[in-house]
């Protein structure tokens, strides 16, 4: 009898030890890999989106509404990246501190400035456009470190008594991801012309001097059409572009048809952390898109 009560002893103290652990929800794998880094391991992390998946396009699941509501704080990407299905799980959640404009909901990408932004009425006929901007900024990594250091100071001041330990672990983190970032500056030249599925990679591009010229679908969310598909054949020629990468989340037809008529290469890559199985942490997955650039040869296609 006394051991059956001291194993539930046992047990009670550790689901009170489980449950402890404050939750953060967000909205990709990308940002949740960048904030665990950032909190540490006092701190449960979950991300909505699993990385295989495309953000973009998310079914605002019941089990989602039940995390979010048992979560201290959710962050987004932003920019109408989640648009289409963060509205409906947070309704779903009815987690009021969670709600936009109150402190437990964190939009990243007020900590940085973002490429393409519209001005203007951005309409539907221009096709899932993403009229404040580029969504895709965490693959530039001097924005996901500016990202970084703003969250760090609001989960300071969420979680004040973690506060120290936040501030540090974040700082090892950046140290960490700028050093790599040196190693990346160093193996990939700036130059070379690209074509990417979507516009996912422009931030990455725009930070490393490489230069997009075009993408495959015609207009985002839109596959590409006929005149659009010999409209890049001619791009590809006249510009000398050297590589299509495509992002795992898309199709590679189109991509191959191009390669038919012009011999240009190919590199599929992740474009979220665990999007393919190199990409396990947000530091691999840059380390495999500078590999994607770099094994990206004439008539071939390479998979990172
Ligand atoms: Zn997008």
């Amino acid at each position: 009898m006394r051991t059956r009560y001291l194993i539930l002893t046992v047990l009670l103290v550790f689901s009170g030890l489980t449950q402890a652990r404050p939750l953060i929800v967000t909205t990709t794998t990308t940002l949740a890999d960048l904030i665990q880094n950032s909190v540490g391991s006092d701190f449960e992390v979950y991300s909505i989106t699993k990385g295989p998946q495309d953000p973009h396009y998310v079914e605002a699941k019941p089990s989602f509404m039940v995390k979010v509501r048992k979560a201290k704080a959710i962050v987004s990407v932003g920019l109408d990246l989640e648009v289409g299905w963060l509205p409906l799980v947070l309704r779903g959640a009815r987690n009021p501190n969670l709600l936009p404009g109150k402190s437990g909901y964190i939009d990243a990408s007020q900590f940085i400035h973002p490429i393409e932004a519209v001005s203007g009425k951005v309409d539907r006929s221009q096709g899932d456009i993403h009229g404040l901007g580029n969504p895709h900024y965490l693959l530039n990594p001097d924005k996901a470190q500016k990202v970084l250091e703003g969250l760090s100071i609001k989960f300071q001041h969420l979680f004040p008594e973690k506060a120290e330990a936040i501030k540090k672990s974040t700082a090892a983190y950046l140290k960490t991801l700028r050093t790599r970032q040196i190693t990346w500056e160093k193996r990939l030249k700036p130059g070379g012309q690209f074509i990417s599925y979507h516009k996912t990679l422009n931030d990455f591009f725009l930070s490393f001097g490489l230069n997009f010229v075009g993408a495959i679908e015609s207009k985002p969310g839109i596959p590409p059409s006929a005149r659009h598909i010999l409209q890049l054949i001619k791009t590809i020629e006249q510009q000398k572009v050297s590589c299509i990468v495509v992002e795992s989340f898309f199709e590679t037809n189109a991509a191959i048809r191009l390669q038919k008529s012009t011999q240009v290469g190919i590199s599929v890559v992740p474009t979220e952390v665990k999007a393919t199985p190199s990409a396990i942490n947000y530091l691999e997955l840059i380390e495999t898109l500078v590999n994607g650039i770099k094994n990206c040869s004439t008539g071939e296609v390479y998979r990172g």
